[in-house]
């Protein structure tokens, strides 16, 4: 029997992706905690040990999509393309385990399910699916936004005979496509950088599109061996880059309205960038996503490309339905997604004009049609930001469950901690930038700031954090109020507010007002003696 005060670990860290990683090693290597890390998968790599489906890549550029807390890993990694492979990110995240050494303090294979507040001891008990129970002051959740699978709940899927597949979810040992008939349900990122693939490999696809999506070429490439050595030789000022911009990539920070360019230039400004490509394509002018004028422009220029690509007219009509403002919705980047449909054994079928109403034994019906396939793929995305969290019983203050305090929807101070939840933190929880940044820039962020708050209570002696009421109901209003003042939550449809999972409250989740305002914000805050949070 552990007496009330015995722990386990001083901190106890979920999740080994980009995010628990660095906080296992913050809190152990340089605040000297005694730190452990719970991982459901049998290995490290979160988002890039689920996510193997073929074509899956990284949309941020793979310099800027790695640790830059250390100038040695930054120094020592090379990367071979422009946007990383999911296969290279997780070589890379095993390099920097090793090199930092945190394995031995990780166990994997084991999931937590239930963490429990004691008011009294100030201590966190945590059960792990083994039925063990560990007891801890801190609680990093390291989660993930986009790790909890969303598989629709279409009728007849249990009767299908063929296999089917998450790409969220994908098998470690790959899919045989060849001479195959498949069905790719979903054109988000992850079906969009996959059709390609699996387009060539199978020998007839079959696109379930319910929502056509704008995507701009990667124009992945090679890097060069002088580009990395000019990188390695600037890394500061890369870094320095990301910090200045909203969105914490390396991109030139734009200044000009779309709507107020003459014509002519802004024409030579769009085909510029959209010939560089990538996600950089949105930053060219600054006011596509406040200006609905500007924005349509934007949308057009695309719409038209790809008419320019797809030859086939029923095709074209079909991909080019798009009736939201583009990046009101995640844009995805793609690898000859658009041509990919010049291919005659490659097929589109809309399903908001027919829709499924049933997978049978050997494929799909819709409304008016059946088709026959030996695998399905579902690349139907998450129940992002709050999925993982709300999978895990978490029971605080006065016996408040997570569960219930985000009921009607999320409530965090800063995205990482809620009242009646002392001393547990969430990275790149909803209410933080996370899922409208570069990642890593924004895990770093928290990483560093959860890391000097603790550095902070132990200094002080303080036993236990969290916000005030005041601070976080303040915190979700601003959330709100900065999206409001853009285009994003317009687009009712859409993942960052929920609507992709049924049932789910439908709140615009991650933090609009740029990484660059947030980590002011949060500095501010820190300088103000931690305002808005209490200490005990
Ligand atoms: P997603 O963006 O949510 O796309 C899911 C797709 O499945 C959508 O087309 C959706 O249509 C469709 N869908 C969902 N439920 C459906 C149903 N019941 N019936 C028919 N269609 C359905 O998911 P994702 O593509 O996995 O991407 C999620 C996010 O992960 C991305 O936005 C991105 O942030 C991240 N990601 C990044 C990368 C990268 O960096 N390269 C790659 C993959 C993913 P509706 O639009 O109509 O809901």
């Amino acid at each position: 029997m552990k007496k009330t005060e015995e722990i386990d670990f001083e901190a106890i860290v979920i999740g080994a992706g980009f995010s628990g990683l660095y906080q296992l090693h913050a809190l152990r290597d340089k605040l000297g905690m005694s730190v452990h890390l719970f991982e459901a998968a049998d290995d490290l790599g979160g988002t890039w040990y689920w996510n193997r489906y073929p074509g899956a890549r990284c949309d941020s550029e793979s310099h800027t999509y790695c640790y830059y807390f250390s100038e040695e890993l930054l120094q020592e990694w090379e990367w071979s393309e422009r946007y990383p492979e999911q296969k290279e990110i997780l070589e890379y995240l095993n390099f920097a385990a090793d090199r930092l050494d945190l394995r031995t303090d990780i166990t994997f294979s084991n999931r937590i399910t239930q963490m429990v507040f004691d008011e009294e001891s100030l201590i966190w008990t945590v059960l792990s699916e083994d039925g063990r129970e560990y007891r801890t002051r801190f609680i990093i959740n390291a989660v993930g936004c986009l790790s909890s699978t969303n598989i629709p709940n279409i009728l007849g899927k249990e009767r299908f005979e063929g296999s089917i597949y998450h790409t969220g979810e994908w098998p470690h040992e790959g899919v045989d496509f060849s001479g195959k008939s498949v069905a790719v349900i979903g054109t988000g990122s992850s079906g969009i950088q996959t059709i390609p693939e699996v387009g060539k490999l199978a020998s007839q696809t079959t696109v379930f599109q319910r929502t056509p999506n704008y995507s701009i070429p990667a124009r992945n490439e090679k890097l060069s061996q002088t580009f990395i050595d000019n990188f390695k030789a600037s890394t500061s000022e890369w870094m320095r880059k990301m910090l200045l911009s909203r969105g914490g990539h390396a991109w030139p920070i734009p200044t000009r309205h779309l709507i107020d360019t003459p014509e002519l230039e802004r024409r030579k400004i769009l085909e510029e960038a959209w010939s560089v490509g990538g996600l950089g394509f949105r930053e060219c002018f600054d006011d596509i996503l406040v200006n609905k004028r500007s924005n349509l422009i934007m949308s057009d220029f695309i719409k038209d490309k790809i008419k320019d690509v797809v030859k086939d007219q029923d095709k074209s009509a079909i991909l080019t339905n798009i009736d939201y403002p583009f990046s009101t919705k995640r844009p995805p980047i793609d690898t000859e997604y658009f041509e990919t449909f010049n291919e005659e054994n490659v097929n589109i079928v809309d399903i908001k004009a027919d829709p499924i109403t049933e997978i049978t034994a050997k494929g799909i019906k819709t409304r008016s049609k059946e088709f026959f396939f030996d695998i399905i793929i579902f690349a139907t995305g998450f129940d992002a930001m709050t999925g993982s969290m709300l999978k895990i019983d978490v029971i605080g203050r006065k016996k408040k469950t997570l569960k219930d305090v985000w009921k009607a929807g999320p409530l965090t101070y800063l995205g990482l901690q809620v009242e009646d939840f002392p001393n547990m933190f969430i990275l790149t929880g909803p209410g933080s930038p996370s899922v409208l940044t570069n990642m890593p820039r924004t895990i770093e962020h928290h990483v560093e700031f959860v890391t000097a708050c603790i550095s902070h209570m132990v200094v002080n002696n303080f036993r236990a954090m969290e916000p005030t009421n005041k601070a976080m109901v303040e915190w979700v209003e601003h959330v709100n109020e900065v999206a409001d003042k853009t285009l994003l939550p317009k687009t009712k449809h859409s993942w960052y507010l929920g609507s992709n999972v049924p049932g789910k409250p439908q709140v615009f989740m991650p933090y609009a007002g740029g990484l660059n305002n947030y980590r002011d914000i949060c500095s501010e805050i820190v300088e103000d003696g931690y305002r808005g949070f209490n200490f005990t």
